[in-house]
């Protein structure tokens, strides 16, 4: 016959909790995953077209840069929306005509790839194509000025299966002003918000059922859009101000006036629109490691992109120290859902159009933490499946409704 002594049960008893700790932190492991990969998981702001005109081919796993289509799939991500943006700085060529080679460079990437992407303009079309395990490719253009002011060419824009269109970039248009025109005190604007012609290009969007993206949009132009749609707004990729008080981030009416108006408001994963501690941080490690970094911008001279992607390529370990914690940028979907609602709040990554990012979310394939921490913030399931993606078809449905 055995007898237990006291010091066997603490053992025992110890072996126990440890066996539990294991079984229980790899169920909540598994759950947070199984989550994730069982929901349509959306991103409403990529500039990884920027990359392929580059020439790299995000077919395959690239080795800059946070997204290519391995990686999309290796993160859960179903649905991305592309952000067609062409610099504003004045070309030989129309916007319009480069937008629409960008454009022809994201149907180049679907058609090469028919077996795993999937092209989708519609919110039905979208959920179907996710359902069948394909990643789904959809269009947003990033900034009025690339309609050329012309209400033609948004229709253009349209039939070729863009279903957002952000109205400002930084720079304003002439029927709409920026949050980087309105808030700069030197410039003496000749008009402030929505002119008619803005008036007639939200109007002409509503009918369309293309949805009005007011992310880096001014307030005021922003006070105008909302009294004049009659659909829901979403903004692609803003975070919020009164965590953040950055021009590029929603004030809490401006969050308010998008629920009450059906909208979503898709977070922006950019250390310096979510963290007031980074841009001194940032200041700090450009001005110690300044010889290193011109002498990096002088070799890769004229692509400042690549040039800021090899930069945090090159002091990795540095800027570990100052990029903003997961929690950071969670702080910001819990505020925007707490404030309007876990209706109103989605994903905006801003991947490949930032440089740094927040630490645990290194590109697109750790999304799936953004789900553990929801999870962890007490979020029920069906609340984390409209914040990783059903909000997102529903508001696209509501604009698509004639
Ligand atoms: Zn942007």
């Amino acid at each position: 016959m055995n007898t237990l002594s006291p010091g066997n049960t603490r053992i025992i008893l110890l072996i126990v909790t440890i066996i539990s700790f294991f079984v229980i932190g790899f169920q909540q492991g598994a759950d947070y995953r199984t989550l994730h990969f069982n929901s349509i998981v959306v991103d409403t702001h990529n500039d990884v077209v920027q990359r392929i005109l580059n020439g790299e081919d995000i077919s395959f796993r690239t080795k800059h840069g946070h997204s290519d289509l391995p990686r999309f799939i290796e993160g859960g991500l179903d649905i991305e929306m592309f952000s067609i943006w062409v610099p504003p700085e004045k070309t030989s060529r129309s916007y319009f005509e480069q937008a629409n080679e960008q454009i022809d460079s994201i149907m180049s990437f679907v058609q090469r790839n028919p077996k795993q992407v999937a092209f989708a303009a519609t919110s039905d079309q979208a959920r179907k194509e996710a359902m069948n395990g394909k990643f789904v490719a959809m269009l947003g253009v990033e900034g009025g000025y690339h309609i050329g002011n012309e209400i033609r060419n948004l229709e253009h824009f349209y039939n070729r299966g863009v279903r957002y269109m952000t109205l400002t970039w930084n720079n304003s248009t002439d029927w709409a002003t920026s949050a980087s025109d309105e808030t700069d005190t030197s410039l003496h604007l000749k008009h402030i918000g929505l002119t008619e012609l803005g008036k007639a290009i939200v109007k002409k969007m509503n009918e369309l059922g293309m949805m009005i993206d007011v992310s880096h949009v001014g307030e005021q132009t922003f006070w105008d859009v909302m009294s004049v749609t009659t659909k829901p707004v979403i903004a692609s990729h803003s975070s919020s101000w009164t965590i953040r008080h950055h021009r590029r981030n929603l004030k809490d009416d401006q969050l308010k006036a998008i629920a009450n108006n059906g909208g979503v408001v898709f977070i922006n994963f950019l250390p310096s629109f979510i963290d007031s501690t980074y841009p001194a941080k940032r200041a700090a490690l450009d001005k110690k490691f300044k010889p290193q970094i011109d002498s990096l911008r002088e070799a890769y001279k004229g692509d400042e992109i690549v040039e800021d992607m090899l930069i945090t390529e090159m002091l990795t370990d540095e800027f570990k120290k100052i990029r903003p914690s997961l929690s950071v940028l969670m702080e910001h979907f819990d505020y925007v859902a707490k404030l309007i609602g876990a209706d109103h709040v989605g994903i905006g990554s801003d991947f490949d159009g930032i440089t740094v990012t927040p630490l645990e979310m290194d590109d697109v394939t750790y999304l799936p933490n953004i789900t553990r921490e929801l999870l962890k913030r007490g979020y029920s399931e069906s609340d984390v499946k409209k914040i990783l993606g059903e909000n997102f078809l529903r508001v696209l449905r509501e604009v698509e409704k004639k």
